[in-house]
Parts: structure tokens; sequence; C-alpha cells
């Protein structure tokens, strides 16, 4: 490699840095020299004329720097070693302990979820959204979340890992969507549109293209994604010009996350659905043949407000004086009535006795053929 190759491969490093940490170009032209062990730039530029080359492994190590998308501010305050060992840290992240907690650190639809035994704490896409701290009901407040310097260092974590994802974002992004021209224009992400204006087809707000831009294309007041964010508001007679700024409407918070708990511990769900689902279970227990395991199939059961149930079977699927005592049984089990009725509907197939002879399906269904076939229309071949 020449020397001007190995200088243009730190631009173009530098380039898509400053696109993924929404930095001017020359921030980020710094950041490398100074990785590099130069006070900035143009140092390095001049070192270059007389001679100087970054090694391979130099070049390895600002491209692996880059692609954590560690912020100027980060790098300059800890220095090149420490840096290096959080990007190690980072990258071993997924896994680990807290003061002595395993946690597991996933990213799920650009949201970053940190989580343990009986805690979790999600730190939205959105930038304006707060982090929401999750513990479940069991746990109570034995959480490790409850210790103020586990919180601080879980939210770190889960924080540095959706500055990667937003670093990620940015970067699929066009530069103007994160980097407003001088007049306050940005460049809509999704549609190839550019305006100093922007407006919330969710909550009638109305954003500047610098609030749009640095809230990552997400509603400041509302947190609307990107798809419900147009440079017209269409929707109103004067498309949008009467609307307010959203101002001090935009969300304002302290940075610290939301507790909630969350009764996840597992419960028997007696709704309508559920209670038909076993109703109908128990009635194939009770269906001794294809006849009634169709009858089974086909009875019509509904669940009234006070979960009572009524089943009506069909008169030629299930025989009259046949009870369903597995049916009875769940519904003692599950402490509510049952009524049964017969009714007459439209059966699926024809010779409805068929069924009672076997309960194999094939064999019902090849006497089925076979009886169908009786009445089949002449064949071509007789003609
Ligand atoms: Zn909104």
């Amino acid at each position: 490699m020449t020397e001007a190759t190995e200088i243009s491969r730190l631009k173009l490093i530098a380039k898509r840095h400053a696109r993924a940490t929404r930095v001017a170009l020359r921030e980020a032209l710094n950041l490398i020299a100074v990785h590099l062990g130069f006070a900035n730039w143009t140092q390095l530029v001049s070192a270059n004329k007389s001679g100087w080359v970054p090694s391979p492994e130099q070049v390895a190590s600002i491209e692996a720097m880059v692609a954590n998308h560690v912020s100027p501010a980060d790098f300059t305050t800890v220095g090149a070693d420490a840096s290096a060992c959080r990007w190690e840290y980072l990258k071993q992240a997924e896994q680990g302990q807290i003061r002595g907690h395993a946690y597991r650190l996933q990213v799920a639809l650009d949201d970053v979820i940190i989580a343990g035994e009986g805690w979790s704490i999600t730190v939205p896409e959105d930038p304006s959204a707060r982090a929401t701290v999750r513990t479940s009901a069991e746990v109570d407040d034995q959480s490790p979340v409850f210790d103020p310097d586990f919180l601080e260092e879980a939210l770190s974590l889960a924080n540095h890992r959706m500055a990667q994802v937003r670093g990620k974002i940015s970067t699929d992004w066009p530069r103007r969507s994160t980097k407003p021209d001088g007049k306050g224009r940005s460049r809509h992400p999704l549609w190839d549109r550019d305006s100093d204006i922007w407006f919330c087809l969710h909550c009638n707000g109305k954003i500047t293209g610098i609030q749009i831009a640095q809230n990552l294309w997400h509603c400041p007041a509302c947190g609307a994604s990107p798809v419900d964010i147009f440079d017209s508001a269409f929707w109103c007679e004067d498309e949008g010009k009467s609307l307010p700024p959203i101002g001090a409407k935009a969300k304002s918070h302290t940075g610290k996350p939301e507790f909630q708990v969350v009764d996840d511990r597992p419960k028997l769900e007696l709704n309508e659905r559920n209670i038909v689902l076993l109703m109908r279970s128990a009635l194939l227990d009770d269906a001794t043949n294809v006849s009634e395991r169709l009858g089974a199939l086909l009875a019509e059961i509904t669940v009234d407000e006070d979960n009572d149930v009524w089943i009506s079977l069909e008169e030629d699927l299930w025989p009259d004086d046949k009870e369903p005592t597995q049916a009875i049984k769940v519904a003692a089990q599950l402490g509510i009535e049952i009524e049964l009725e017969t009714m007459w509907s439209k059966i699926p197939f024809h010779w409805p006795a068929l069924g009672e002879q076997t309960s194999s399906t094939t064999k019902y269904l090849q006497m089925l053929l076979e009886a169908y076939a009786q009445y089949a229309a002449p064949s071509d071949s007789e003609g």
C-alpha cells in the first residue's frame, strides 16, 4: 500500500464514523489522529508527508474503534488504552455478571434489553423515551435493580449498546438525515424529502429539522416512528400552517428509568377460547369412532358470561343417548355448568353411519370413496 492509499483509507473510516456518531468530519479525523498518537489530524498528515504510514494493525484497531461507535468525548477523556479495553468489554458483553448477578444483553427491534433473574431493563431506540425497568412480582424488592450501583452499571452497559445501535442506524441513513444543513433542513431517512419543518401524523406536532434529526426521526413529543413524520401535514386543511410548534411540548425526562412491576407468573386463563378448547378436547376423548370424532370437532360450544358452557352435538354424528362423560368431568374440574343439546345441521359427508364402523380415518375415507364411486357419472372409457 502506498502512503496515499493508507491515508484515504483512514479518511473513509473517519467519514463513516462521522456519519454514525453525528459529528463533524473534522472531529472524526482528529479522533483517529489521537488514537494513533498525534495531537490532531493536521499533525498526522504532515507526519505522513515525511514518510510515516499507519501499520496494518493500527488501521485494524481504528476500524474496531469505529465499529463500536465510541463518541470522541469518551475517547479523549479516557485515553486510547482504556477505550481499547472497553471495546473488548462491549464485544463480550452479550452475557456476563454485574456485582455477582448474571445478565443477558440483546438488541430486539432496535431496542436494547438487558435482563436477569426476575428483572429487565429496556432502553428504547427513540432517544426521547425513558428506559424502563421491569421486575417480576415474585422477586419483589429482592431484585438487584433496586441497588443504585447495580442499576447504574446495568444502565450504562445498555446505553453503550444503544449508542452502537443508533450509530448503525445513522450510518444506514443519508448523512443529511442526522446532520441538518446550515438552514436547518434535514432529509427524511425513508423518503427523499428535505425540509426545515416536519409534522407528526400521530400528535400533530410541528417539529424543526434540527429537532427531528437529533431525535433520530422519532417525534420528540409522542415518540411516533419515522413513518409517521411528513414534510407537510396533508391531513390538515392548511397543511399544518396553523399548527403550533412542538417547542416545550417535547418530552423532557430526567434520564431516570421508569419502574414497573410485572406479574408474569404463569396463570391458567379461563377465557372463552381456552374453555372451548378444553371442552372440545374432552369431547374427542369421548369419541370412540370417526363419526363421533367429527361430531366432537363440529360441536357448537358456547360459553356464557359466567363461563358456563352450552354444547350442541350434531344428531347424525353423536348418538342421542351417549353422555360425553369426559366433557362433563372437565366441566366439573373447571367448576362450571354444562348443558347439552342436539342440533341438526348440514353434515360434511354423506352416510354418517359409515363413520361408526371404524376409528381409523384412512379406513373411513376408503369406505367413503367407494360409496361415492357407486354414484360416479359413467366414465369416458365406456364411451
Ligand atoms: Zn408526535
